[in-house]
């Protein structure tokens, strides 16, 4: 790669990404950016946090994600469109950057949308091993699209699971799902719906796509002890649990104020009692209380994490040389005569009379 000076930028394409997680490997980018996360929710209080900037549409949501500490800042450009695979394109998509805090250049464009699975289940798997009784071996996984070989391989590898349970409306999703995961370890099983899945289950996570509150988890599908990994409900009028199980359960979640808006606690009244998981990591809450008790973390993805995968990704592919070093930001010699990029011999009459110039046709 290119050296790079404090004005380029180093791109990471998605086939730069993909070249990068093989090399690397898989479980060994999902521990690095889990590693990660956690170390970054440990300076939680160093962090310029705000809930995430939403574009909703009838069929999905763009969202811009900031946030900052004293010397990086960050952001992530992702979308939901849950019917996107009737044209060919992903339910979630995303880039995102990371920048200077003492110029603004910019110093990082990468893709996420890879990256954003491997947050997302490093991000279910942290809390699952704090939240979930010790013992737990067997997941549910309700929704087996994009995100769920991700969170497979995640609980597996950081949490000890080793018997799933597969459930989609989309038959043709949960085979995918347990053909790509064949020969990694599970004992599989596909169900034949969402309470088949979930009866007896230690862990349930669920990952569907719906713009709608749809009640994926009943109460009465709940039993106690189960650990609930929610990350399918994550934007306004978009949940997967009945109110019902909130309501008798320790919900945990990223960043309150965001969490209020897009969480499964939207459903909840505003004084309804949850714990940022940050406290749980910090040991300011002890987490799971009981053996029966059952736990919630109500995710819905916050900036942090994209925060902490950026970072880890960008020190990767410095290390594995890749990505290319790109001018996003014009190279000048005098910094105060952008003009100068654009000056070109004088065009004017000779008579030294300025003509209108027509329309430009790009
Ligand atoms: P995807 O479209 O690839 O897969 C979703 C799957 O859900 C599909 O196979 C679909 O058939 C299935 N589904 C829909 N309704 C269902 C139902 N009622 N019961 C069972 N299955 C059902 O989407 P994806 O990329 O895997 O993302 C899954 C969800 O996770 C999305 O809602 C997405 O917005 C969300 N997500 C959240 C985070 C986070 O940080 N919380 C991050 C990434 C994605």
């Amino acid at each position: 790669m290119q050296a790079q000076t404090h004005a380029t930028t180093v791109f990471l394409s998605a086939t730069d990404m993909v070249r990068l997680v093989r090399r690397v490997g898989l479980s060994a980018c999902i521990a690095g950016v889990a590693e990660r996360i956690e170390r970054e929710f440990l300076r939680w209080h160093e962090f310029d946090k705000s809930a995430r900037v939403a574009a909703y549409s009838e069929r999905g949501v763009i969202e811009l994600m900031p946030i900052a500490d004293a010397s990086r800042f960050a952001f992530k450009y992702v979308n939901g469109h849950p019917g996107n695979h009737l044209i060919g394109l992903p339910s979630v998509m995303a880039f995102g950057a990371l920048a200077d805090v003492d110029t603004g250049a910019p110093r990082f464009l990468s893709e996420l949308t890879l990256t954003t699975a491997i947050r997302t289940a490093a991000m279910s798997a942290l809390a699952t091993r704090q939240l979930a009784r010790a013992d737990s071996r067997s997941m549910a996984i309700i929704g087996n699209g994009a995100q769920s070989e991700f969170q497979a391989i995640t609980f597996r590898d950081l949490v000890g699971v080793r018997e799933l349970r597969l459930f989609d409306v989309d038959r043709g999703a949960s085979d995918k799902l347990a053909a790509n995961l064949s020969g990694q370890g599970f004992d599989l099983r596909v169900c034949a719906s969402a309470a088949d899945a979930v009866r007896g289950a230690d862990i349930v996570t669920t990952l569907t796509a719906d713009k709608a509150r749809a009640t994926i988890l009943t109460a009465r599908m709940i039993e106690p002890g189960m650990h609930v990994n929610a990350v399918g409900g994550d934007s306004p009028g978009k949940t997967e649990l009945e109110a019902d199980v909130l309501q008798t359960a320790s919900v945990f979640v990223e960043f309150e104020p965001q969490s209020r808006i897009e969480g499964e606690i939207q459903q909840m009244p505003a004084d309804f009692s949850v714990t940022e998981f940050w406290q749980v990591l910090a040991g300011t809450h002890p987490g799971r209380r009981t053996a029966s008790e059952v736990t919630v973390f109500d995710s819905v993805g916050f900036a942090l994490e994209d925060f902490a995968a950026l970072s880890f990704m960008r020190e990767c592919a410095e290390r594995q040389g890749l990505g290319t070093v790109v001018a996003l930001v014009p190279q000048m010699d005098d910094p105060k005569n952008l003009y100068a990029l654009l000056r070109e011999p004088a065009s004017n009459g000779a008579d030294g009379s300025v003509r209108a110039p027509a329309p430009a046709d790009c």
